[in-house]
């Protein structure tokens, strides 16, 4: 760990640029004409073209490429609240990938309060100059108004990635995970631990896959979300409240087939474990250290599937794989906003990836092979084409409802475009 943070607090300072991102001029100006036409006298022009048109916006500036990463810093990674100022390395880490992945700019924002009314007020007033904003580590409950909120009063997608990249992952891990232990959907026994951000979106998102409401439990700090239940309901947790006699997460993990955790460290017992039905599927997705570690589950039992949120064990539920594409798709046919269907053709197309023979450059960046299966379930962030796949099926179930500003027609043309 000691050698890690040596690392990591190099890296940002590396090459004598404090931080990860910059800003970079995209047009020349070198000579005294350029200079008049970068700004005054000649920028007047692309002002009153986007005065008359707002749509020129996109034409004549770098809106339609660039994603406000906007935090408040109350739930940072798993550090919990760090405050506004400590947030900025993620924010600009989040800028790194997007650039990386989908080549999308990003400006991040860190703000410095935890009012919602306040955070909703100044997103919305900056909504003209992003294409879409990408909301970060906010905390529960507050982040679901403020995303609620802002999706209804913006024309622009907004996207709390701790909720929604999550679900999309984990969506496309479960549906995946279902079929190689030959289960159904509709049949499996979900076991959802943690009713936050993460958890709720989780579970939302497992019943538009075809999970039954009866079939999902929700788990909080004070255990089983069950119908009677007043203690910590907030009002997204309502919906979860189920009639059932099961009251601990022991008593919920019996006879389950699938558990998702996004709670709090080894919170899973091997006991538990042993109590699930056959083939049992774990995604224990606490950070930096999961709800049971992946040797304790495959020393418990030989035929469970284990997932986590690292990258130091196999079938990683990662958000890098989510987010980048998501916008890119969004922002490439001028969404307006990202739907529920946006988000399950994403999952969709995780999901159908996982399934194709790996290329050579996956190969290559991991130094092994893989295949669909116990050990591999949700498709590799560095493989090359999961923007073609994702950034196109999102770009699709946006053109098919009708979100499009601007609709694609030739896909093939499109697709590409994304390749690198
Ligand atoms: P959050 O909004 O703060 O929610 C945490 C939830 O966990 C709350 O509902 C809380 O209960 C519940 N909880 C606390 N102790 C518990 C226990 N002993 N048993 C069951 N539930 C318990 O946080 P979040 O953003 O959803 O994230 C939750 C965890 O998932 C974090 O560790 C985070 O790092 C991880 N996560 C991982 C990924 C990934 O790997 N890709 C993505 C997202 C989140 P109350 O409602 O009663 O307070
Ligand atoms: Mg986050």
């Amino acid at each position: 760990m000691d050698d890690m943070k040596k690392k990591a607090l190099e890296y940002h300072v590396m090459d004598g640029k404090p931080g990860k991102l910059e800003v970079i001029a995209s047009k020349p100006c070198v000579t005294a004409d350029q200079l008049s036409l970068a700004y005054s006298p000649g920028v007047a022009f692309p002002v009153l073209e986007i005065a008359e048109n707002p749509l020129d916006a996109y034409k004549y500036t770098g809106k339609g490429n660039l994603v406000g990463v906007i935090s408040n810093g109350t739930a940072i990674l798993g550090l919990g609240d760090r405050g506004a100022l400590a947030s900025k390395p993620v924010m600009e880490g989040k800028g790194v990938l997007f650039k990386r992945f989908a080549d999308i700019d990003v400006f991040d924002i860190e703000l410095d309060t935890k009012d919602p009314k306040k955070i909703i007020e100044i997103v919305k007033a900056m909504a003209p100059t992003f294409g879409g904003v990408n909301l970060e580590d906010i905390g529960a409950p507050e982040c679901f108004e403020i995303e609620q909120t802002l999706i209804k009063e913006c024309n622009i997608p907004i996207f709390h990635d701790d909720q929604h990249g999550t679900a999309i992952i984990a969506t496309a891990a479960m549906m995946n995970a279902a079929e190689i232990t030959g289960k159904k959907i509709e049949d499996l026994k979900v076991v959802v631990n943690g009713a936050g951000a993460a958890g709720i979106s989780c579970s939302k998102m497992f019943l538009a896959a075809g999970v039954r409401r009866e079939n999902l439990l929700l788990l909080d700090s004070k255990g089983v979300l069950y119908k009677g239940r007043t203690e910590r309901i907030t009002p997204e947790k309502v919906e979860f409240l189920i009639d059932t006699e099961k009251r601990t997460l022991g008593d919920a993990m019996v006879g389950a087939d699938f558990f998702i955790g996004l709670s709090v460290p080894d919170c899973l017992t091997p006991d538990m474990l042993k109590s699930m039905a056959n083939d049992p599927v774990i995604f224990a997705m606490a950070n930096p250290n999961p709800e049971i570690k992946p040797e304790l589950a495959l020393a418990t039992r030989d035929d469970v599937i284990i997932g986590t949120g690292r990258s130091d064990y196999p079938n990683q539920v990662n958000n890098v794989l989510g987010f980048p594409f998501i916008f890119r798709g969004a922002l490439d046919v001028k969404a307006s906003k990202i739907s529920e269907g946006m988000k399950m053709a994403a999952a969709m197309a995780l999901a159908s990836l996982a399934k194709e023979p790996v290329p050579e450059e996956v190969r290559k960046a991991y130094g092994r092979d893989f295949k669909f299966g116990k050990e591999y379930v949700v498709p590799k962030p560095f493989d090359p084409r999961v923007i073609e796949w994702e950034a196109v099926a999102v770009a699709k179930a946006a053109c098919e409802e009708g979100l499009a500003a601007d609709p694609i027609t030739d896909w093939d043309a499109y697709r590409s475009t994304l390749k690198k």
